[in-house]
């Protein structure tokens, strides 16, 4: 078992892929068990430990809308593109986000070749640091991620009201992940029978807040960690859920995720942001799934200092990115995937990002 060997415990993994079959094997239904691993993390490790074909045909796995960089609106990537044009602002990011293509193939890469101040760096904090040391430009972080990222961006917001730090703002294009996958079950465009519950975000949110997803969906959800071993094990968890008929929320990651998640980081959250709309790639516009700066910092928000109108844009022609954050299709269904579309010549995010299934599937999966 060419995988297994490479699992930390090689023997444990094997007991666990043994017990997933069996019971799996008491299913009755005449198709795979379908899971939906929620997280990009999740996606990767999935494709680069072999899990698909460890579990096949037993459960399938599809990959959901997890990946912070895929599902930021080809619109809101034109509207940093754009804000990067304006005179005397810097606009900063993670590095994901540089070659990310918005409508028309552009990307910040793009912009920055053609003159425009864009930098990457490693933390909200550092970009702070570049604002302190460039008092006569406008330095606005791009601002990309789930409730995993967003508390840092809080915490940077507030240092710069400490500091008085002025020029300094954020283009906030944060989103809710519970939002997202209520759109995807209630959308049902697609049979999943369980959750693989995003670890990370779990770690601030709260293992809690998929609870929902039994009550209101029947919907077992399993939060795991990223070790092979542990998405082994929350496979293992819903399996035996689905089979047993009985949907609950099953902590997988006790180890880095609480029922109630972590208070400090919601405090921190709740202190700059509100709740508002945030428009997803693939999805559109979801009520209630993105995080706006708050009236109090106002003075803060990039979107308000450097008003930007953009045009409604189409995706790339052909790219399915939209359809594969859905889970309606895996990357390699995609007709532009390998044959056109790879990570030295990227249609679409998918492709772009760490995190991306289409990125992981075209690395580890033939
Ligand atoms: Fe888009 Fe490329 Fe993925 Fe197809 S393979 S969905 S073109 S990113």
């Amino acid at each position: 078992m060419k995988y297994i060997d490479e699992f930390r415990d090689p023997a444990l993994a094997q007991r666990i892929v043994t017990q997933i079959h069996t019971t799996a094997a008491r299913c009755t239904a005449e198709r795979p068990i379908r899971l939906m691993e929620f997280c990009g993390g999740h996606t990767h490790a999935i494709s680069r430990f072999g899990l698909r074909e460890l579990l096949a045909p037993v459960v399938e796995s599809r990959s959901g809308p997890g990946c912070p960089v895929c599902v930021t609106a080809s619109t809101d990537l034109d509207r940093a593109i754009a804000m990067a044009d304006v005179p005397r602002v810097m606009l900063t990011t993670f590095g994901d986000m540089v070659r990310v293509p918005g409508s028309h193939r552009q990307t910040l890469q793009a912009a920055a070749a053609r003159g425009a101040d864009v930098r990457i760096v490693y933390s909200p904090l550092d970009a702070l640091d570049i604002a302190r040391q460039h008092p006569k430009q406008e330095v606005v972080f791009l601002g990309v991620g789930f409730e995993t990222t967003a508390p840092g961006i809080a915490a940077a917001l507030l240092q710069a009201e400490a500091d008085s730090v002025a020029n300094f703002s954020v283009l906030s294009l944060h989103k809710l992940t519970p939002p997202a996958m209520r759109a995807i079950l209630d959308a049902g465009e697609t049979t999943l029978d369980g959750i693989i519950g995003p670890g990370h975000v779990s770690a601030i949110v709260g293992s809690e807040a998929w609870a929902f997803l039994p009550r209101e969906y029947a919907m077992p959800c399993a939060v795991s960690g990223f070790e092979p071993l542990d998405i082994l094990s929350a496979i293992d968890a819903l399996v035996q859920a689905v089979v047993a008929g009985a949907p609950a929320v099953i902590n997988t990651y006790a180890r880095g995720v609480r029922p109630e998640g972590n208070p400090i980081a919601q405090q921190l959250l709740d202190q700059v942001f509100e709740v508002g709309p945030a428009d997803w790639r693939g999805f559109g516009v979801i009520p209630a799934s993105g995080l706006v700066l708050r009236e109090t910092f106002a003075h803060r928000d990039a979107a308000r200092r450097f008003p930007i109108d953009v045009t409604p844009a189409p995706e790339p022609p052909g790219c399915r990115c939209g359809d594969v954050l859905r889970g309606l299709i895996a990357p390699s269904e995609c007709a532009l995937f390998r044959q056109v579309c790879s990570p030295r010549n990227p249609i679409g995010p998918c492709m772009v990002s760490a995190e991306g299934a289409c990125a992981a599937y075209f690395q580890y999966e033939t």
